[in-house]
């Protein structure tokens, strides 16, 4: 096991995966991410692919699923699937949607959040590229994990997730602790005009707080990470308790499923959050 600042690479039944230090002290947290490696898919998708709308053989990310499942410790046939579609949806799940998405049909539409206080009901979030957010309440015992691309970012999804914690469990915005996970950074996320557009009109400041950078040439570079945490400190969620795992997947695309590293030719990455 070798740490690094936040992010922690793990190894089980030759399955890797990474967890993370701001979770370390919380036993009664499963807080993962899947990588690239590991699983059965082949072709493009090899070996982990954890996404069953990418064109892969379903049985392949199924037992792709039991591994991961099965190194990580989280039952298989709870998994709680979203629906993400880049909105800014989030719901509250309980018991009756355990397994929805891997041995029942999806319970949701177009769902890119989910939280819970109910044990041992892993809830999923798909980001390759994407930014994952892991939310966990240790007063309250209520976990959540939101999908946060350019649009949830700009759309701010992580303000949402807070509110919707606090108004059904009582979560105090300074106690969450929450993980920026793998995705994007900054010095990859190059966008046009347009969608700086949104940017800018989103966050107050993008400029002078390296929210947008002006590479002169037409394009711009957004950096999902500090946008994700300007909008958790807006919410209330005090700055120690915001971690960044430090971990680009296109830095890094040998490692994770990267959408722009690959082209859109890809699997896909899962980030899991369960209470044990
Ligand atoms: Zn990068």
């Amino acid at each position: 096991m070798k740490l690094s600042n936040e992010t922690i690479f793990c190894e089980n039944e030759g399955i890797p995966f990474v967890s993370f230090s701001a979770f370390s002290e919380y036993p009664e947290v499963l807080a993962v991410n899947s990588t690239r490696q590991g699983g059965v898919s082949v072709g493009i998708y090899e070996s982990m692919n954890l996404g069953f709308t990418r064109g892969d053989e379903e049985k392949n990310v199924r037992e792709n699923y039991r591994r991961f499942c099965n190194a990580i410790g989280a039952p298989y046939e709870r998994l709680v699937f979203p629906m993400q579609t880049h909105t800014v949806n989030v719901r509250v799940v309980d018991g009756d949607e355990a397994g929805t998405g891997i041995i029942r049909p999806l319970s949701c539409e177009d769902i890119d959040g989910q939280m819970t206080n109910v044990r041992n009901l892993p809830l999923l979030c798909f980001g390759s590229d994407c930014v994952p957010i892991f939310f966990f309440d240790p007063v309250h015992k209520a976990i959540g994990a939101a999908h946060a691309g350019w649009r949830g970012t700009v759309g701010k999804i992580a303000q949402v997730m807070v509110e919707r914690m606090k108004e059904t469990y009582g979560t105090d915005s300074q106690e969450l602790i929450v993980v920026i996970g793998p995705s994007i950074c900054g010095d990859c996320f190059e966008i046009g005009p347009e969608v700086m557009e949104e940017f800018d009109q989103a966050f107050s400041n993008a400029f002078s707080e390296g929210i947008l950078k002006d590479k002169k040439n037409g394009k711009y570079l957004a950096d999902l990470w500090l946008s994700n945490k300007r909008v958790l400190l807006d919410a209330g969620v005090p700055e120690q308790n915001i971690h960044l795992s430090g971990e680009c997947t296109k830095c890094k695309c040998n490692t994770y499923w990267s959408h722009r590293a690959t082209n859109g030719q890809r699997g896909s990455n899962a980030s899991l959050i369960m209470l044990k």
